[in-house]
């Protein structure tokens, strides 16, 4: 969107953590990003000494902060409207800040409920299920390898740079997290946390096809149950091309990407 990689957290002046947004601070502007959860913010500070760039300021809160990082300053509240229109669509930089994998604990502890219950799969089951899946995301379909025994800790693992899939263990669901985390990256060009509110919903949205693991309801509900945050379906475009996908499928059994 009109921005080199990598420059878009220099056009935010200030990196540090010094504007607090609690309860009390006047916002006249808010902006969440989907993908991300974080919040792009326009307030005006009251503080004395008036700061000496300008009291109005536009800046991301990450989700769960309460300090806004990458903001600037302006002096003019048209001047800072101008930058939050232009910036709300980028999202915040996609920096170690913004990385920053809050939820990753929530995400296992909800799977926790089904993953290692869902089907064991064969090889050509682990290729059927991701092809299929690839089609319906118009992306290169993944090479999947399984390493049984390998590792104890790590059930699976994604290579989003080769689009690969490492498989541990061979259950469905945690062939479909590591296939959401792919999808996520290059459908959604979802860059910040792995697993994000972005990533959720890819997830579920995926789950949805596989009503043998649970009805999708039920997992969503869980999900929420668990603190998880979950972009909307709308604003995510993995999401949407699936629906899209559904709609024209109808329920032709060549669709359905249930390994037999
Ligand atoms: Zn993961």
């Amino acid at each position: 969107m009109g921005f080199k990689k990598g420059a878009l957290s220099d056009i935010f002046r200030r990196r540090r953590s010094l504007i607090k947004i609690n309860d009390d601070t006047p916002i006249s502007e808010q902006h969440l990003h989907p993908l991300s959860g974080a919040v792009l913010v326009l307030t005006k500070i009251d503080s004395k000494p008036r700061p000496v760039q300008g009291r109005y300021a536009v800046g991301w809160l990450g989700e769960g902060r309460q300090h806004l990082w990458y903001y600037k300053n302006f002096q003019t509240e048209a001047d800072a409207r101008q930058f939050f229109e232009r910036h709300k669509k980028d999202g915040p930089p996609q920096n170690n800040y913004f990385k920053q994998d809050q939820q990753v604990n929530e995400v296992y502890g909800w799977e926790h409920h089904f993953r290692l219950k869902t089907m064991a799969l064969t090889i050509p089951q682990m290729e059927f299920v991701t092809g299929k899946l690839a089609q319906i995301f118009n992306m290169e379909a993944p090479v999947v390898t399984f390493k049984p025994g390998k590792k104890k800790k790590t059930y699976a693992e994604a290579d989003l740079q080769n689009n690969k899939i490492i498989m541990y263990r061979p259950q469905l669901a945690l062939l479909l997290h590591e296939m959401a985390h792919l999808v996520n990256d290059q459908v959604n060009q979802d860059k910040w946390a792995w697993h994000g509110p972005g990533f959720v919903r890819t997830y579920l949205s995926i789950l949805s096809l596989f009503p043998i693991i649970a009805p999708a309801e039920k997992l969503e509900a869980l999900a929420r149950e668990s603190g998880l945050s979950i972009a909307k379906e709308n604003n995510v475009r993995a999401s949407r091309l699936l629906r899209k996908w559904r709609d024209h499928c109808n329920g032709d059994p060549h669709c359905d990407p249930t390994p037999t």
